[in-house]
């Protein structure tokens, strides 16, 4: 019998079960995906918001601060990128100007710290390439950009080197009260198990469900983005948000960790929880955004399209609670933005939360004395000095092979992310791991050769090698 199985392995979940995997507790990470990070945690804006969107006294914007706080030591322990960059919100009209400053008044309320009100002279000495109508913006210094797949995976990884056990493939199907706890049914197995954490994103009401009554239902809604070349990355410094209305926080332009310029999100409501798709209303909508807030901009350097599902509730706050009579079920649902920022801190409390329980269930809170904050860095061939690459060839000839001469990616790296703790197993995973195919072409050239290197090292045919989630073949037959 587990003590606790957390359903769900995205940014909330893993950061929960890694949370947790500092007590001497038996824990259960449970996913129905092929990966970790597969549903929204892998197609979000990667902002580490300030904190001033949020209303005062919700749980968002509680957890908004605290989690920003918490992003650079997390980051520097799990070897994950992390750029505390600064955000603007932009102000073009007189009704943006009065918009931005209940924006900072709320940010002062909700406990941000270092903002301020800029006028049109330093925001455009911040960010040359605004339109010259610019009025003002409001500048916060901690608002910042991530890695939002890197790192849930880095806490998967790290999770399970401290004790954690990471079941892929394993949708849950039901839950049913046992003698004591809970029978768990994912994929053929069933798991027993004393508390059910549900951080199970879009599909968080139905996993509640499975056990208490209705309390909520999760709205889908779609956001879509346009990622361009690096050759573009630069056209801004930080993170720079449209104002916001009541469509909700505006678009975004801001440079990604790894030198890219992203345009997004749309926002709009949809019915089916899997549709990811991108469409014409929806990036011309984000496009058109761009038009009227930068000097220029060149969509031939888009490199590719992209769109990411938001768990929205109708209280338009966080759900984190044990159902009415229950210590051994905590929802942590209708996660949607600022999501990912929350989520250190969430995991935080959460973990009180079950100390809350502990008692009830029978748990107690050891805390391990080998616990190790650290995972084992990944090696970033193309950052390392001339003499350390000769040496790390010598040591290893896969590191002298380049795979991916966009991003300048070798077969050693590869062969890293898939025999890690929480490794690839396909093209994608890899690609968010290592990121072959994240350059110019996309994966053109070296997708192939990735994949030979997948099916070797995993021991499978070709032909059983993914793009991603289930079902995704790439090859059907031999021709030659
Ligand atoms: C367009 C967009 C932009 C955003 N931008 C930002 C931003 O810039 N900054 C920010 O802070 N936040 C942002 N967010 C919010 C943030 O991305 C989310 O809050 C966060 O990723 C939610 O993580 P999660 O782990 O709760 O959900 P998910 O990442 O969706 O993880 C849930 C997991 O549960 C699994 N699962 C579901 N059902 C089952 C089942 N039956 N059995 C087993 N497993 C199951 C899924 O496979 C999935 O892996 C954005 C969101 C969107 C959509």
């Amino acid at each position: 019998m587990y003590d606790i199985t957390v359903i769900g392995a995205g940014i909330t979940g893993t950061f929960i079960a890694r949370e947790l995997s500092k007590y001497d507790l038996s824990i259960l990470l449970l996913d129905k995906e092929n990966d970790v990070s597969n549903g929204t945690t892998k197609a979000n804006s990667a902002i580490v918001h300030a904190g001033y969107d949020a209303v005062e006294g919700t749980l968002k914007a509680k957890f908004n601060v605290r989690g920003n706080d918490m992003f650079d030591q997390i980051c520097r322990d799990l070897d994950v990128p992390f750029k505390r960059i600064g955000s603007l919100v932009t102000a073009f009209n007189d009704e943006e100007m009065e918009t931005i400053r209940g924006l900072y008044q709320r940010g002062l309320n909700n406990g941000v710290p270092d903002m301020r009100i800029l006028e049109k002279e330093e925001v455009l000495e911040m960010e040359a390439n605004l339109k010259e109508s610019i009025q003002g913006a409001l500048y916060a210094k901690t608002g910042g950009i991530v890695g939002p797949w890197e790192l849930a995976i880095a806490l998967a990884e790290n999770a399970v080197e401290n004790g954690v056990k990471l079941e892929l493939n394993s949708a849950v199907t039901a839950i049913e009260k046992g003698a004591v706890g809970y029978e768990v049914t994912a994929g053929n197995q069933i798991y027993q198990t004393k508390l059910v954490i549900n951080c199970a994103g879009v599909y968080g009401d139905r996993i509640d469900q499975m056990v208490n009554e209705k309390s909520f239902e999760i709205m889908p809604n779609r956001g879509e983005y346009n990622l361009f070349d690096k050759s573009v990355g630069d056209m801004v410094n930080t993170v720079v948000f449209g104002c916001p209305s009541s469509a909700g926080k505006g678009t975004v332009i801001l440079p990604t960790v790894h030198g890219n310029l992203l345009l997004g999100p749309s926002a709009d409501p949809i019915d089916n929880r899997e549709d990811t798709r991108t469409t014409f209303a929806g990036l011309t909508s984000i496009n058109d955004h761009a038009k009227n807030t930068l000097r220029e901009i060149g969509f031939h350097n888009v490199i590719t399209s992209f769109s990411g599902i938001r768990a929205k509730v109708a209280t338009q706050d966080f759900i984190i609670e044990k159902p009415k009579g229950k210590e051994d079920f905590i929802n942590v649902a209708g996660i949607d933005s600022p999501g990912l920022t929350a989520a250190p801190a969430i995991a935080e409390y959460v973990v009180e939360m079950v100390k809350e329980s502990g008692d009830a269930l029978g748990l107690t809170f050891n805390e391990k004395e080998d616990f190790n904050p650290k995972r084992t860095p990944s090696i970033h061939f193309m950052e390392l000095s001339p003499k350390e690459q000769k040496q790390l060839i010598e040591k290893d000839p896969s590191f002298g092979r380049i795979i991916c001469r966009c991003e300048y990616i070798t077969e050693g790296e590869i062969v890293d992310v898939i025999k890690r703790k929480a490794g690839a197993t396909t093209l994608d995973g890899v690609k968010r791991r290592a990121r072959p195919g994240s350059g110019r072409c996309q994966g053109g050239f070296c997708a192939p050769r990735v994949m030979e290197i997948l099916a070797r090292e995993l021991d499978v045919d070709m032909k059983d090698v993914l793009k991603d989630g289930k079902g995704s073949y790439i090859l059907t037959e031999q021709t030659k």
